[in-house]
């Protein structure tokens, strides 16, 4: 399953990926942009082909 990780640090705007990811990895939660359904993932690297501060690891 790939890992998909957030730095939060970085304070990229990144409610974009909620209509973005295919797979309805992320959700938003308390205004936080969250990896929700992590197992969904199919690592197709849209969301960090275009967010910096998001990471998918293939495995
Ligand atoms: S790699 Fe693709 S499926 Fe996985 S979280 Fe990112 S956009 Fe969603």
């Amino acid at each position: 399953m790939p890992k998909v990780t957030i730095d939060y640090e970085k304070g990229e705007d990144l409610n974009d990926v909620l209509d973005l990811c295919p797979a309805g990895v992320f959700e938003k939660q308390d205004d936080k942009i969250v990896v929700a359904h992590e197992d969904q993932c199919t690592a197709c690297h849209a969301c960090d082909g275009t967010h910096e501060s998001i990471k998918v690891e293939d495995d």
